[in-house]
């Protein structure tokens, strides 16, 4: 068996070790050691250290996969986010707020009520002069714009609603995410 000469990493004692050993341990201070063999040359390390060395490799390896899923999640959400976008009245796409819908509701619903009496003013005047009879429900178009803009407001609210929950889960999961990732470092 062929046998090599080498110097103890740990404590320079030298060390002879069969050629295809890959670990031994010191004569002298006892150190668990490795057998390097680069190329022709061999070399010891101490197994502490080899050890230190794949726990922070295991570490980096966590802390890597950690932030790959944060990426992951943000990228998800990104998307996510776009199916809570609502129209407003000009096409363009927003998210929606609570405040958003009780505002937009109020103001449909004000401009029913603003025509319901003007058209009530309008139509009880034609009565008096005779005017056809179905020009009394012009004041009812009023009241269905009333009707859409409650309508309009409870369906933005609960969109609201939803996209503030979902946007809470991604806010709650990236900062569980970012938080192994701290404890990896
Ligand atoms: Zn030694």
């Amino acid at each position: 068996m062929k046998v090599i000469s080498l110097n103890c990493n740990h404590c320079g004692a030298p060390l002879d070790v069969p050629a295809k050993a890959r670990f031994a341990t010191c004569g002298f201070c006892q150190a668990k050691l490795a057998v390097e063999h680069v190329g022709n040359s061999y070399s010891t390390s101490v197994l502490d250290e080899l050890k230190e060395t794949t726990e922070k490799i295991a570490r980096d390896v966590a802390e890597m996969k950690s932030s790959s899923e944060i990426k992951e999640l943000d990228e998800r959400w990104q998307r996510e986010r776009l199916s809570h976008m609502v129209t407003g009245k000009h096409g363009q796409q927003s998210l929606p707020t609570k405040t958003g819908a009780v505002a937009g509701g109020i103001m449909i619903a004000a401009f029913g009520l603003f025509w319901t009496i003007m058209a009530a003013g309008i139509t009880s005047a034609g009565a008096r002069v005779g005017a056809p009879g179905v020009v009394r429900i012009f004041p009812l178009f009023g009241v269905l714009f009333i009707g859409f803009g409650i309508f309009i407001a409870f369906r933005i609210f609960s969109r609201a609603d939803a996209y503030e929950r979902a946007n809470k889960k991604y806010l709650d999961q990236r900062r569980e995410l970012a938080r192994e990732q701290t404890r990896t470092d």
